[in-house]
């Protein structure tokens, strides 16, 4: 019993602590001996019906953290999966996990019975009063069919606990085993997050991906009570830190420009905001600044990914410099994160390259997944010859040694054979007045082999710029082939449940509309 991994926090807390609050969801706060005796039940009961792979279709809330933590104490694998997607995406995805157990909302019955359709011995359990699933057991039934006693399985360090789904932003997501030791991360919490006495933690982003996930597990693990959303609208967002005086919230940027524009943002006092924790897309410096301004508290980014189950660096809340020399600052990822080791290698050769050259990204550490479920060749394809796991982006460590997340390598655009990396070209439109989103593709071009094209969303109400004012704007302030050739407006941009821009399919739509702008 002396590994230090979740479930072990767990029990520890309701023994040290039992009567103080762990996690709050709506109206419900559990208090850490609350959270022990419920995950017992529950992880009883999974063990009475043989479950090794417990899907779960759940909104971020208590759920969630309950059937994690149940799983973790059953020796089974926690599988959440992403309700955005349509029936179809999720049978498949329910099919590749092979799936022997499925929680699931109420809201979510329509895609619950495709799966069960499909995988009839799925045993379905549902959370929520409407029993909208049929012939299925509700969350409260399920767990006091146990013996309620803690079954104390799966302790071994690389007994496999989570699977989550890439985001599937750049092709089909693919599952990622995370064992408990890829989890043991308890001490960012205190190194990078200074978590105080009085720290409340918010997550209010989706179970399904790592930063959810990630930030629970770092939460819990490092004994931070936790506000549990299930969604990730401002002003939800905005109340629940006024209302539970959170301290220290993972949001994503999308979010944060929904969050700061909010017009009704005064009347919530989020004066108890310590430190915001951002990641799992490109920030631009203005928005950054301009969040820092507003939210006038700590900002710590991280850069991860699914597979190095959350950061592979941060940046720092100390090096967030809004001017002066090291403002520069604002465009870095920061320093590896504790145990783990980056290295830049060339694209083409797989060498390490020196300080300031451009190259893949390649990081090594505990944190790393062993690999992909059930896709032998995309695992051996993920790492490097000495055991780096390679990120799919682009970038480069500066003679400090911190890194710059260019873009990604599937994204860069190559032009009358340059490379452009669009996130550049974002950056410089993005500071255009009118401009309030902005995602730069390349779409295939005779002439050019790939064209710089932008499509813009503008400002509620700002002027309309020509599309010509807009070229001349980055033609001004970047180098002539990186400018937009062509410029696009749309009304919103396609994303995905993380708010990351879901660039293939912008791609798709504009090389089949053919040329119009
Ligand atoms: P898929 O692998 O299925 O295409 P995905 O890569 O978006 O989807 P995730 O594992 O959720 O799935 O996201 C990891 C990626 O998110 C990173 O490889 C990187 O491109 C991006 N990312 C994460 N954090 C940051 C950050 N701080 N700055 C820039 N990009 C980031
Ligand atoms: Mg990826």
């Amino acid at each position: 019993m002396s590994e230090l991994h979740l479930p072990n926090r767990i029990r520890h807390s309701a023994l040290a602590r039992p009567s103080d609050p762990v996690i709050t969801c709506g109206d419900r706060t559990l208090t850490c001996a609350d959270l022990d005796a419920e995950t017992n039940a529950l992880a009883s009961a999974l063990v009475g019906v043989f479950a090794a792979r417990v899907g779960a279709l759940l909104r971020m809330g208590l759920e969630g953290a309950e059937a994690f933590i149940a799983c973790a104490k059953a020796g089974a694998v926690f599988i959440p999966l992403n309700w955005r997607l349509n029936p179809r995406e999720l049978v498949d995805i329910a099919l590749d996990a092979e799936l022997d157990v499925l929680i699931v909302d109420d809201e979510f019955a329509a895609g619950a019975a495709a799966i069960a359709a499909a995988l009839p011995e799925v045993a379905v359990i549902t959370v929520g009063d409407e029993g909208g699933v049929t012939d299925s057991r509700t969350w409260a039934e399920f767990g006091a069919s146990g013996t309620g006693i803690d079954p104390g399985l799966g302790h071994d360090p690389d007994t496999a606990v989570l699977q989550l789904y890439t985001s599937g932003t750049t092709g089909r997501p693919k599952g990622v085993v995370a064992t408990h030791r890829n989890l043991y991360n308890e001490p960012v919490g205190f190194e990078v997050y200074e978590f105080g006495s009085n720290a409340v933690a918010l997550d209010a982003l989706p179970l399904f991906h790592i930063a959810g996930a990630g930030w629970m597990s770092t939460c819990l693990s490092a004994g931070v009570p936790m506000v549990l959303l299930g969604d990730m609208a401002p002003a939800r967002v905005a109340e629940a830190i006024a209302t539970h005086h959170v301290t220290h919230a993972f949001l994503v940027p999308a979010v944060i420009q929904t969050l700061v524009d909010l017009p009704t943002l005064e009347g919530f006092d989020l004066s108890s905001l310590e430190v915001v924790a951002y990641g799992a897309s490109p920030i631009t410096p203005a928005l950054l600044a301009h969040a820092m301004n507003v939210l006038n508290c700590k900002f710590v980014q991280r850069y991860g990914m699914t597979e190095t189950t959350g950061s592979v660096s941060v940046l720092r809340a100390y090096d967030h410099h809004v001017s002066g020399p090291r403002s520069g600052l604002l465009r870095s990822a920061g320093k590896p994160m504790i145990g783990v080791e980056i290295s830049i290698r060339d694209v083409m050769t797989g060498e390490e390259l020196p300080p300031n050259e451009s190259g893949e990204i390649v990081a090594r550490s505990r944190n790393n997944t062993r690999g992909y479920w059930r896709r032998e060749r995309e695992s051996a394809e993920l790492f490097t010859h000495d055991g780096f796991l390679r990120t799919g982006d682009a970038g480069h460590l500066d003679d400090e040694g911190y890194l710059f997340v260019t873009d990604r390598l599937k994204d860069m655009i190559i032009t009358g054979g340059e490379n452009v990396y669009p996130i550049e070209v974002e950056s410089i439109l993005a500071e255009h007045p009118s401009v309030a989103e902005v995602a730069v593709v390349g779409v295939p071009d005779k002439r050019w082999g790939e064209s710089v094209t932008a499509v813009i969303k503008l400002v509620d109400g700002a002027d309309v710029p020509s599309v010509d004012e807009l070229i001349a704007f980055s033609a001004a302030r970047l180098a002539s082939y990186k400018k937009p050739r062509q410029i696009h407006f749309v009304d919103s941009l396609p994303r995905n449940a993380s708010g990351k821009l879901l660039k293939s399919s912008l791609r798709t739509t504009l090389s089949a509309s053919g040329e119009t702008s």
